[in-house]
């Protein structure tokens, strides 16, 4: 049966009449590669399925927080169960310590938790906080590395290393923009020269240890040490944006991984089990500056909310449960990025492939990628030739050659082996 988009097409057209673009979020609409987004109707296990009765293999995992794939019954039955004693009260539960408790153990770094709604919640708070702390206004960020879409951190680098803030969108004032500055990905000696300039009035350094909203990029052997030892030097606080790694590369996350201590951390994603969550938290004698304990104001109607706690709860503990989680996980991720890469390479195609636990993406070029500019050198063109030959044969990957890939533990021998064979004739599709 020939691959049909009909009933999404029209919901799409009809999406577009009352809400911007059609979608909740731009990478949706498929801007970046073509055609119609399938719209969903259900998910379960590694599957999502459409509108129109097709069936797709997720490594979308809903952006990342689908560890344990989708509808995972037992997740299920603990939400049904909680929904019957209301959906938010707007008062302390048991539950909000319950998840604190296990964050802070998992991640010990993490000796204060507050939860919010959302990743950019997390980051956009934790900024003033560390502005609050040390008494100082400006932040530093990395080119390529995404951390929600608040005035500022929605800026990118322009050409060459150091570049202070430019907007990314119109909207963000200059005033707040030119307070953040941006250096590449991996390079020490720029980030360096960055204090060397401006060392007291940076309060933080924000960062994704493992980069993954410009595709999956690798932190080279000892760069994040390098920003640990600087942000220490000049007095800055180290904010490691674990939003997607968190709970993902390792239960500890990437802090865990590489051994880095930060001294405040951003989650989201994994932590909330498929329901709005977000969280930021950190050292004791810093995050006892936020309200109500200290003057830092920060508050959310539905932070907390108990159906988000009891999602994060059951897929924490489920995870917990099972002492091999994130080796299985990593193992199936490997198999997989081994078989499609020797598909590609069958097709004369050396690609990047990149792997950090169970994320995972392809750079569609032969040279290193270690940054944003490495990554854009890409092509683009064959990238989506690839996205939607796999689409058509029932493989759902990110719209977008710059994202991340993830793996969950309902994949199935079977999916894998059903993707490698389906990208052989993806990168057929590509060589013609
Ligand atoms: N930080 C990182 C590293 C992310 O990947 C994202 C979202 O993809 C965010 C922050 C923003 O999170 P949210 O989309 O929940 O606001």
């Amino acid at each position: 049966m020939a691959f049909k988009l009909d009933k999404s097409a029209t919901a799409f057209a009809e999406a577009k009449r009352y809400i911007p673009g059609g979608v909740n979020s731009p990478v949706r609409s498929f801007r970046g590669v073509g055609g119609t987004p399938p719209f969903i109707a259900k998910a379960a296990g590694s599957h999502i399925f459409d509108i129109d009765g097709n069936k797709y293999i997720d490594y979308v995992g809903s952006w990342g927080p689908m560890i344990l794939g989708h509808a995972h019954p037992e997740v299920i039955a603990e939400l049904s169960d909680a929904l019957q004693r209301g959906t938010s009260y707007g008062a302390p539960t048991l539950l909000e310590t319950e998840l604190a408790r296990l964050i802070t153990e998992a991640v010990p770094s993490m000796e204060l938790v507050r939860f919010v709604n959302s990743g950019t919640e997390a980051t956009m708070s934790v900024l003033r906080l560390a502005r609050a702390y040390t008494q100082r206004n400006k932040i530093v960020k990395f080119a390529g590395c995404y951390h929600g879409h608040h005035d500022s951190l929605l800026v990118k680098a322009g050409s060459g290393a150091t570049t202070l803030g430019v907007p990314d969108s119109p909207g963000v004032p200059d005033t707040i923009a030119g307070n953040t500055i941006t250096v590449e990905y991996n390079d020490a000696q720029a980030l360096t020269t960055v204090f060397e300039r401006h060392g007291q009035d940076i309060a933080a350094v924000i960062i994704e240890p493992v980069p993954g909203n410009m595709g999956l990029i690798l932190p080279r052997p000892g760069y994040l040490e390098q920003v640990r030892a600087l942000t220490e030097k000049y007095g800055a606080l180290l904010i490691f944006d674990e939003v997607m790694s968190g709970f993902r590369v390792a239960y500890g996350g990437a802090q865990e991984l590489y051994d880095i201590t930060p001294d405040l951390t951003c989650l989201g994603k994994v932590i909330g089990g498929g329901l709005p969550v977000g969280a930021y938290g950190g050292r004791r004698d810093i995050m006892e500056h936020i309200a109500p304990a200290g003057p830092v104001y920060q508050a959310g109607t539905l932070s907390g909310n108990p159906l988000a706690m009891t999602a994060g709860l059951a897929t924490l503990r489920l995870i917990a449960q099972n002492p091999d989680f994130y080796e299985k996980l990593t193992s199936m991720t490997t198999a997989l990025c081994a078989g499609v890469q020797a598909q590609a390479l069958a097709f004369g195609f050396n690609f990047q492939f990149h792997q950090v636990g169970s994320m995972f993406g392809i750079f569609f070029t032969d040279k290193p990628v270690y940054d944003y500019n490495s990554a854009k050198r890409s092509d683009v063109g064959a990238f989506n030739t690839f996205f939607h030959a796999m689409l058509e044969q029932g493989v759902y990957l990110a719209p977008s050659q710059f994202e991340a890939a993830f793996m969950s533990s309902a994949h199935t021998h079977t999916d894998i082996g059903a993707t490698i064979a389906a990208s052989g004739n993806a990168f057929a599709r590509v060589a013609e």
